[in-house]
């Protein structure tokens, strides 16, 4: 299996090098060269597996030599074995024929624990056997900074330094990054803001002695292993509601397009998804080149989804990508059009994401009545990106079909949102329970190349 890259200049790769590389050298995303098929009989048979058997059938066809198939399953059974469900990512039923997708049941309460667990192990798998060792920095407004923290603490070959908007997380973000003790992980608060935090990630990635230097890598949504987890989910949940049989629909609270292209990826590879339904807050650049209006940046506007608080989203391009045809010129031209602020779909390349993709928004009122519905109607706490997807979904819901909302965090996450919509201050497990008394280990940081560069060189391992 070998990676290609969205914008064709890139050389093509293997699993292994795509995931330690991230971004290819073209500024391009790396997509598989072809789609593994899954067929009637094995989507059937997912039915009565553990979340880590079908994660090893759905993903082992992507992977070709980079792992053993013994390797595999080890990372798959480690990344999962923290997980505070038994099911990993159990559904719930909301109504006749809505369900939620719990996917907040990982060590940091939001869905990308799913895929940062599993390349913490895949990274430190194939750079054991390698015998290197790399750097990790990444930038985060929260989820990705803590999901990464926690996956990466405490293994040999990594070290990990986050940057995080100093003030501008929530308290239990911060706290999940600042709480871990393991001497290989760093939280650092950035005097500046989420844009300040990803400029100068940008910037020490185009420093090439440095990048060099302490072996930078990268774990950002954009990272073909991270789309790859979050695959395995879709497969589970229509599994069990009855696919290959029955078609099922998914509606995924959305930012950074990795989620529902995950999901994209699924049906691809022959799970019979009737609708994907692209759900974004106020910051809804998505919802309008969904409805044929162009992709085109606006300001972004802080939500009460902050993770879904985007003003581009990146894996975006994969989806334009195949909608062009797999064409690599055609896609590196609307990147280029979009740094002077956007571009149109052409009519072609519209059908086919049309043809593959609904979508709608939900304002923050919206996003604030779906808190107050579903609790009132069910009983259940949603966090504000899952109500965001509540919302939306509603709107998409057809009879005899399967709907499938993704709740992609944990409500004690975001708990000021869930409490003004409800007067409820939604608690943390009971697993995490003491995270507030934990102390807390972190640097403040200016937002300065040259020192954050002196300060990562002075801090890794040597
Ligand atoms: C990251 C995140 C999202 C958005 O996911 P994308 O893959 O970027 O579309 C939604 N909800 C929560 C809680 C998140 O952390």
């Amino acid at each position: 299996m070998q990676y290609i890259s969205t914008r064709g200049q890139a050389p093509s790769l293997t699993f292994e090098d795509t995931m330690l590389t991230g971004l290819a050298r073209d500024g391009g995303l790396y997509v598989p060269e072809t789609i593994p098929q899954m067929d009637a009989h094995t989507i059937a048979a997912m039915a009565g597996q553990s979340y880590e058997e079908i994660a090893y059938t759905v993903m082992r066809p992507f992977v070709g030599d980079t792992f053993t198939d013994a390797e595999f399953r080890g990372c798959i059974n480690r990344a999962y074995a923290g997980f505070g469900h038994a099911a990993r990512a159990p559904l719930v039923q909301l109504d006749q024929g809505h369900f939620l997708l719990e996917l907040f049941h990982g060590p940091t309460l939001a869905f990308k624990d799913f895929a940062m667990q599993l390349i913490g192990q895949l990274f430190q798998t194939a750079l054991a056997r390698r015998g290197e060792r790399v750097t990790i920095v990444g930038a985060t407004s929260g989820d990705t900074g803590s999901a990464a923290i926690e996956a990466f603490r405490g293994l040999d070959n990594v070290d990990v330094f986050i940057l995080y908007p100093h003030n501008r997380v929530s308290e239990v973000q911060r706290r999940q990054m600042t709480t871990p003790v393991e001497a290989n992980v760093h939280a650092l608060a950035l005097d500046g803001d989420f844009d300040d935090c990803q400029a100068r990630l940008k910037d020490m990635f185009n420093d090439f002695e440095f990048r060099d230097g302490v072996k930078l890598a990268g774990v950002n949504s954009i990272n073909w292993a991270r789309v790859l987890a979050q695959v395995v989910y879709y497969f589970s949940a229509a599994a069990s509601l009855g696919a290959p049989t029955r078609k099922v629909s998914f509606t995924v609270p959305t930012g950074n397009f990795g989620d529902i292209f995950a999901g994209y990826i699924a049906k691809r590879m022959g799970l019979p998804i009737d609708r994907l339904v692209v759900a974004t807050n106020q910051n809804d650049i998505l919802h309008r080149a969904l409805s044929g209006q162009g992709y085109h940046k606006g300001d972004t506007i802080p939500s009460i989804s902050p993770s879904m608080d985007i003003q581009v989203s990146s894996n975006f391009e994969r989806a334009l990508f195949d909608a062009y045809g797999r064409d690599g010129g055609a896609v590196a031209q609307l990147m280029d059009e979009l740094k002077a602020g956007g571009f149109e779909v052409s009519q072609g390349a519209m059908q086919a994401l049309q043809d593959h993709f609904e979508s709608g928004r939900a304002s923050e009122g919206e996003t604030s009545q779906a808190i107050t519905r579903t609790l009132a109607d069910t009983g259940e706490l949603l966090c504000p990106h899952s109500a965001v997807g509540g919302h939306v979904a509603a709107n998409h819901i057809e009879p005899g079909t399967p709907m499938v909302t993704l709740a992609t965090a944990h409500p004690a996450k975001f708990p000021d949102a869930v409490e003004a919509a409800t007067g409820i201050r939604p608690p943390l497990p009971p697993r995490m329970a003491d995270l507030y008394e934990r102390p807390e280990r972190l640097t403040r940081v200016p937002n300065d190349l040259e020192a954050l560069k002196a300060h990562i060189k002075e801090h890794r391992a040597k």
